[in-house]
């Protein structure tokens, strides 16, 4: 069982994640946000990579990984996300210490108390529009963000973001508190399922309960009202400060705390918990997780599909020749812009028409034109003749082709 002086470490730990948190909008990768959902292009900007809507299969194969790795750290570490990782309860920890600061709660209050706890909920008000607009900045970039509010000028996204954010964590803040966690959190309930008898979880070591002073500094000191000797309960957030209190009043005594993490029982070990499940699952996430950055980084960066207009009339040329519209849509998943030379191959004679060849394609972005192709007088078209549309950019090495037919009775 172990049992140091835990809490200055979870708010170590609460730092480095809200400076993680509010920093990472700021991170930028190939001119992009580090991580970034844009809205209106349906992209995900993550870490470098650009995922367009077509791909989101990686999405779903990321969040599988994820929810696979979920199951797998709470089947080894427990509550170990609750207690030290959870954005809740880090916006918790703040709260409460401000409310500690402030001696708010409790019984009726003095004139004075009134004061402290006007100050308390615009202190929460406050605390809900800065993270709310930390969140925001996950969807409206900041760097598009701060210079539009210098201006005065505020997005209906931007206001409908921070609006929505805003109003949860007030009814987080003012109204659920610590009973979220028991409450409402699906992964709060899943954890009594995932969770085996090896996983590490805080407890009290039964095999020394006379040791027990019952001086229960150790509910006292539970956000949550738990009385931990009576066993794990779906209520505690593991934030540990029952083994703080226990390590206070014990070593005072010269005995050691009756309350401390264990991987199952008061003498488990790491290793207990490496059960066939927990690793089984640690090599199919890495194997999927493998294969998954090897299909992705294989493919181009250049994307092209062309669609036969099939509404649209083809229609006879001057010299004979037949032509049939196209919908062509480019996509540069590259950070740097590329300038594309259609073209097209697999008919004899045949010719490319478009707006403008070559085609700049900002990086990260996309055109969609309609480009046309004609082929030789001689050419009736009435059976579907396979065609290739390719898109190279000869600076960058950058090319992709779309297979398609030509149709034009
Ligand atoms: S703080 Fe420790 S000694 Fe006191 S009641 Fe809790 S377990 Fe017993
Ligand atoms: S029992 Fe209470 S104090 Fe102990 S870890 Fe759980 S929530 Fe925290």
């Amino acid at each position: 069982m172990r049992s140091p002086g835990i809490q200055r470490w979870r708010k170590a730990a609460v730092a480095v994640q809200a400076a993680l948190v509010v920093g990472l909008p700021f991170v930028r990768l190939g001119g992009e946000s580090a991580l970034r959902f844009d809205v209106p292009t349906f992209r995900l900007f993550f870490f470098g990579a650009t995922l367009a809507a077509g791909e989101y299969f990686i999405l779903l194969v990321g969040s599988l990984l994820f929810l696979l790795g979920v199951i797998t750290v709470t089947l080894v570490f427990g509550r170990v996300w609750c207690g030290w990782l959870c954005p809740q309860t880090a916006l918790m920890e703040i709260v409460d210490i401000v409310k500690g600061a402030l001696s708010v709660g409790g019984k009726a209050p003095s004139a004075s108390g009134y004061a402290r706890r006007a100050v308390y909920h615009l202190f929460l008000a406050a605390l809900a529009l800065l993270v709310s607009v930390n969140l925001t900045w996950y969807f409206v970039s900041p760097y598009e963000m701060l210079p539009g509010l210098m201006r005065g000028e505020v997005g209906r996204l931007t206001v409908w973001c921070v609006g929505v954010f805003w109003a949860a964590l007030m009814l987080q803040f003012e109204l659920l508190g610590r009973r979220f966690c028991a409450t409402i959190c699906p992964y709060a309930k899943m954890q009594d399922v995932l969770m085996d008898s090896h996983s590490l979880t805080i407890g009290f070591d039964t095999s020394r309960r006379d040791d027990c002073m019952g001086c229960d500094l150790c509910v006292r000191a539970c956000p949550t009202g738990i009385d931990i000797k009576a066993g794990p309960q779906v209520q505690c957030v593991g934030c540990a400060r029952c083994i703080d209190a226990c390590v206070k009043v014990k070593s005072r005594k010269g005995g050691t705390s009756l309350v401390g993490y264990m991987f199952g029982t008061p003498t488990g070990r790491f290793r207990d918990a490496l059960t066939f499940k927990s690793i089984a699952l640690t090599a199919v996430i890495a194997g999927v997780g493998v294969l998954t950055a090897a299909v992705y980084s294989g493919s181009p960066d250049v994307e092209v599909s062309a669609v036969r207009l099939s509404g649209a009339a083809c229609r006879v040329a001057p010299d004979g020749g037949r032509v049939a519209p196209y919908r062509l849509e480019l996509a540069n998943r590259g950070g740097a812009d590329v300038s594309l030379s259609l073209s097209v191959s697999g008919m004899d004679g045949a010719i490319l028409a478009a707006p403008e060849n070559p085609v700049t394609v900002a990086g990260n972005g996309r055109r969609t034109m309609a480009v046309f192709v004609k082929a030789p007088a001689g050419v009736t078209g009435k059976t579907p003749v396979r065609i290739v549309i390719s898109a190279t950019d000869p600076k960058s090495g950058a090319a992709a082709e779309a297979r398609t037919s030509f149709f034009c009775p």
